[in-house]
């Protein structure tokens, strides 16, 4: 079956790790005689840059046509002057928007070879298994806004948050289900003691929830789960939250790890479509130095085997290629300790694709 790749590395770091991604991804395709075609196409400062669009016409239809996208990053500061409406970032929600995807997967998992990064006690942070399923497309980040208006003398922005029934529904039945192939809980986290988008979100997610009597629900506020994420992440299976609250979390979440350039992510619509991304951003202080950590971005890509094309047994390949290198001591600098041995992006990338299969 030949599955069609469009890889869009973006601004800063993001040539750097996508290659390195793109290594590990014709390794795992030769190994295992994938039929596996890779298509590079452009977005955020550098199209920009280019032609005048964040997000090109063209970027998009590849997208469209394609089986799933592995992405970069996006933005620098180079770009923070320009137009609001073609400002890199842009390109982000633009495809989220085009694609239909509608909800954004973050695992956040600490292995034991991992947790001596952790900011956090090791007893706190070992065995961490959280699946954080973030609402995409909607709420705050999507709603109308107003960049400046005057009223009595007075300048004031706005952002209008706002959230459907139906779009509740879909993200509530994506999370009840991720939860059924793990451990059957999700902690669906709302504001609905202050928000009256989060009082529809909580009686949503409860009624969808009778058709899913295996797994247990219990509510949080965000502020409550912004303190248990640190104090026992243990606690958590699949945390389901609308799209601002996610935002915050699943960054909050990624620093349990150590380091936010081990972190990946998924954004998928209804037919296994997928795009796949590190969940930080385009680093640009690292940028062209071979200094950024491409774990995420790897990681990224053996999700996208397994969840666009299926391919669990090759997924895992990759995933244990990681944690083979790690374990041999190899690190990027931002997670480098005493005794390791320190190599950068290019380097990282072909020892993880060397110990495929
Ligand atoms: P960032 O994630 O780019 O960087 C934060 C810090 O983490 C920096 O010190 C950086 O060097 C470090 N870091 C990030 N990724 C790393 C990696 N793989 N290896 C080692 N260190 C890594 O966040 P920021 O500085 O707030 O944002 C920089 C730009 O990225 C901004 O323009 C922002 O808008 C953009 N951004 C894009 C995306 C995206 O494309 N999806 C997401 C977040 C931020």
């Amino acid at each position: 079956m030949k599955k069609k790749i469009v890889v869009i590395p973006g601004d800063g770091i993001g040539g750097e790790i996508t290659d390195a991604a793109v290594k590990v991804l014709k390794k795992t395709a030769a190994i295992y005689h994938l039929d596996l075609s890779l298509d590079q196409k452009m977005a955020g400062g550098t199209a920009y840059d280019a032609c005048g669009d964040p997000l090109p016409k063209e970027t998009v239809e590849a997208a469209q046509n394609a089986d799933a996208v592995l992405f970069g990053a996006v933005g620098g500061d180079k770009w923070d002057n320009v137009d609001p409406l073609k400002r890199p970032e842009k390109a982000v929600l633009g495809l989220r928007k085009a694609l239909g995807l509608y909800v954004n997967l973050r695992p956040v998992h600490v292995s034991p070879v991992l947790a001596p990064y952790s900011p956090l006690k090791p007893d706190i942070v070992t065995g961490t298994d959280v699946l954080i399923v973030r609402e995409l497309i909607g709420g705050i980040y999507f709603g109308d806004r107003c960049e400046s208006e005057i009223h009595d003398g007075v300048e004031r922005a706005w952002d209008l948050e706002n959230y459907s029934v139906p779009e509740v529904e879909r993200i509530s039945r994506f999370a009840f289900k991720a939860a059924q192939g793990r451990r059957k809980k999700v902690t669906s986290v709302d504001k609905s003691n202050v928000l009256a988008t989060s009082r529809l979100w909580r009686r949503t997610v409860t009624k969808e929830h009778k058709a899913y009597p295996d797994v247990a629900l219990n509510h949080m506020y965000v502020d409550n789960c912004a303190m248990q994420l640190v104090m026992n992440p243990g606690q958590f299976d699949v945390i389901l939250t609308e799209n601002m609250f996610g935002d915050i979390l699943s960054d909050e979440a990624s620093m349990i790890t150590g380091s936010i350039g081990m972190l990946s992510s998924a954004s998928m619509n209804e037919s296994k479509f997928g795009l796949y991304e590190p969940s930080h951003g385009s680093a640009p202080d690292i940028a062209g130095k071979d200094m950024a950590n491409p774990i995420a971005t790897i990681l990224s890509a053996a999700m996208l085997l397994r969840y666009s094309f299926d391919l669990d047994r090759e997924a895992d390949a990759v995933e244990k290629a990681v944690q083979a290198v790690l374990t041999q001591g190899y690190r990027t600098g931002d997670i480098m300790s005493e005794g390791c041995t320190k190599v950068g992006t290019c380097k990282m990338g072909d020892l993880i694709a060397e110990r495929i299969g």
